[in-house]
């Protein structure tokens, strides 16, 4: 593969080369779709808009192009604080990046730009003031230089219409008069029409393709839980995932610093952050959360805009977001590495309501209705019985067949029925007890308890013991989810007495049926689909620890967990074998190869694990001695081969190496589960 440097002719590559470059540099074994296009179009000089999700592989579509291309690429971002990272994560690939920002010294600058212009950088990122400083000062130099690409990363920005106007970004619209035969390449996550069109209007794009990928987040899992004694739930939830690293979003300034310390308390790893915070401690939070150096990180939406870490494992929302747009992009920070993640909000309909206050108070009447119905919009997505993941990508114009089997109404975590008469039965008792009672007591006098506590005169009342039928476990989780879905209130502390209500009246004077969940628990998916040898994970995670430190950077920079899986899964044993693993190119193999493959040796032959050492081309899935017949991920991929993908499909899907995916299908040969002929490459 040849990089290309300054002055070279205009060669168009093609896609021999750029596979290549998607191989070598970047360890990549396919494109994920439309990344293919995207390269390829800008890589024909022409201009585009590219809409992708968090985590969708934007940096890419860039990035590789501007490796392709003669001359210096720039990339207008807004995020200073990432720019070092970027160019680090871009070194460590072996790419000849910089950065120029307000946080170098003039000196420094000045040294970086004399290494750009000797040529041999290939990527600089810019904040777009610096551009368009000194009454187009730079914009002269550059010109004097060739440049391949322009990528304005973060492109809602430019917008009004988006949520995160920056009034610098109107300016970009120049760059088209100024480099008029110089692709701009637009990239954002924000999908709404508006901003679209308003992105390719004000850049002043010429002929401009608009490729939109689906948003679709195949690797997060979506679940609600009703907010009722929501730390004993989050609890609950980290019990099953003692390693790993996630943010606790909470709406309010204390609510962070509560619940970092609550989870300290019980023994995890948790740090707070908000805007209020100090400049050098929110700084010094967010560092050692994206070090790994804690795990968890509680925070107010102030948090996640100027992060990148990529091994977040979970998004849990104490609280409940303002819409689904903020609910998406929260979420969307957790498996950015394509590993299996989840996302957990507890709903509650008192946050409704206190949201809604917020709201109500906007003196622009307009702007709060359109408010408001982004909150009714957020509710629904929490109280639906349908696919989740169907809500949302409907909610963004996109269609879905449902049935995800990745969230916990298709997972079959909830089920309903109709509890019109259940429910009436609770709001005449609380009404009948003259809303003067808790929970306990309202359950007894509903079960018809004998229990002394229950006054003589309510034993006289119709409604006593007309619930005896359900036990009070029961009773007490329906009580709950009335609260949630806010037909029953509860006041008072510290013993809240429960209160029918607006909603709750309306709904005993009215035709409304209610519908409550049973919560049974039945299928419990495996959390993971990618079977991985986890004691070698660690052993790897702790090795890749190491290397960072001494780097100074985070972990999952020097290697993402998604390849240290991999690696724990198909033990690759010589230097041959880690070209197989998705991920790792060969800056990364010459560095860091020997570190990992000794540990991999010595796992291996400490483990009895045997692998057929000559075994190159087709690279062969090692075995556990023990094991027989095929594993869980080789029946993985044998499931998508039966649902008609074709051997590269499956691995692009599941972001392991063709070679991985044919062994794993070759399993199924030998049992005459597949013919040969079937693995052919027609
Ligand atoms: P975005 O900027 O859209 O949020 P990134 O560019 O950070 O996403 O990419 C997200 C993740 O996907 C990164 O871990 C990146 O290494 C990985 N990735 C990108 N393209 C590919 C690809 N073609 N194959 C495998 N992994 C990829
Ligand atoms: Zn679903």
């Amino acid at each position: 593969m040849k990089i290309a440097t300054s002055r070279q002719p205009v060669v168009l590559p093609d896609d021999k080369e750029v596979l290549a470059c998607l191989n070598s540099v970047f360890g990549f074994k396919s494109f994920r779709s439309p990344q293919d296009q995207i390269v390829s179009h800008v890589l024909q000089k022409k201009d585009a808009l590219a809409i992708m999700p968090t985590g969708g592989g934007k940096s890419l579509c860039y990035q590789l192009p501007a490796l392709l291309i003669p001359g210096v690429s720039i990339v207008i971002s807004p995020l200073i604080a990432l720019m070092k990272d970027q160019v680090d994560g871009l070194r460590l690939l072996g790419v000849e990046a910089e950065f120029l920002n307000s946080t170098l010294s003039a000196s420094e600058q000045a040294a970086v730009f004399s290494r750009i212009e000797n040529g041999t950088t290939k990527l600089v990122y810019m904040a777009p003031e610096r551009l368009l400083a000194d009454s187009g000062y730079l914009i002269n130099r550059l010109k004097s230089l060739q440049v391949g690409l322009f990528a304005i990363d973060e492109a809602h920005c430019i917008s009004q219409w988006g949520h995160d106007f920056r009034p610098e970004y109107l300016q970009l619209g120049r760059l088209k008069d100024e480099f008029p035969d110089t692709p701009v390449l637009a990239l954002t996550a924000t999908a709404d029409k508006l901003t679209r069109a308003d992105i390719l209007e004000k850049l002043n794009l010429n002929h401009p393709a608009t490729f939109i990928s689906s948003f679709n987040r195949p690797n997060i899992e979506y679940h609600i839980r009703e907010k009722y004694d929501h730390y004993q739930g989050l609890l609950d939830f980290l019990k099953d995932r003692p390693d790993e690293s996630g943010i606790v979003y909470c709406l309010s300034r204390k609510g962070t610093e509560e619940t970092a310390e609550f989870l300290r308390e019980n023994g995890y790893d948790a740090l707070h952050y908000h805007a209020g915070m100090p400049r050098d401690e929110r700084d010094d939070h967010q560092n050692r959360f994206i070090k790994d150096q804690v795990k968890i990180m509680c925070a107010t939406i102030a948090f996640g805009m100027g992060i990148d870490k990529s091994n977040v494992r979970f998004v849990v929302h104490i609280d409940l977001p303002k819409n689904i747009e903020n609910y998406y992009q929260e979420t969307g920070r957790a498996g950015r590495d394509g590993l299996p993640s989840t996302a957990l909000l507890f709903f509650g309909y008192g946050d409704v309501i206190k949201l809604k206050r917020f709201v109500e108070n906007d003196k622009d009447i307009e702007h709060s209705d359109i408010m408001l119905n982004k909150l009714d919009r957020m509710a629904d997505f929490c109280q639906t019985r349908q696919c989740r993941r169907q809500f949302l990508l409907n909610y963004f114009d996109e269609a879905h067949a449902g049935n995800c089997d990745s969230c916990d109404n298709c997972l079959g975590q909830t089920d309903t029925f109709d509890a019109t008469i259940l429910t009436q039965k609770v709001i005449s008792a609380v009404a009948r007890l003259d809303q003067n009672f808790g929970i306990g007591y309202v359950v007894d006098f509903l079960r018809g308890s004998q229990s002394q506590r229950i006054r003589e005169n309510h034993k006289a009342l119709k409604t006593y013991g007309v619930g005896a039928d359900t036990s009070a476990d029961e009773w007490k989780k329906y009580i709950r989810q009335l609260i949630v879905d806010g037909f029953l209130s509860q006041e008072g502390q510290p013993y809240p007495i429960l209160k029918v209500t607006a909603k709750g009246w309306d709904m005993v004077k009215g035709e409304e049926k209610v519908l409550l969940t049973k919560v049974k628990v039945v299928k419990k998916k495996e959390k993971s689909t990618v079977d991985y040898d986890k004691a070698l994970f660690e052993l790897l995670r702790k090795e890749r620890l190491t290397i960072a430190q001494s780097l100074d950077l985070p972990p999952f920079m020097v290697l993402h967990d998604s390849v240290l899986v991999e690696m724990s899964s198909i033990f690759p044993r010589n230097e041959d074998q880690l070209w197989n693993v998705s991920g790792l190119g060969s800056a990364k193999i010459q560095r860091f190869g020997n570190q990992f493959l000794a540990i991999i040796n010595t796992y291996c032959d400490t483990h009895n694990i045997s692998t057929e050492p000559q075994a190159i081309t087709p690279k062969k899935r090692p075995k556990k001695a023990k094991k027989s017949g095929p594993s869980k991920t080789s029946e993985t991929s044998f499931l998508l081969h039966q649902e008609g993908l074709s051997i590269e499909e499956i691995a692009s899907k599941r972001k392991l190496a063709p070679t991985t995916v044919n062994q794993h299908l070759c399993e199924f040969v030998k049992i005459g589960e597949i013919l040969p002929e079937a693995l052919v490459e027609k």
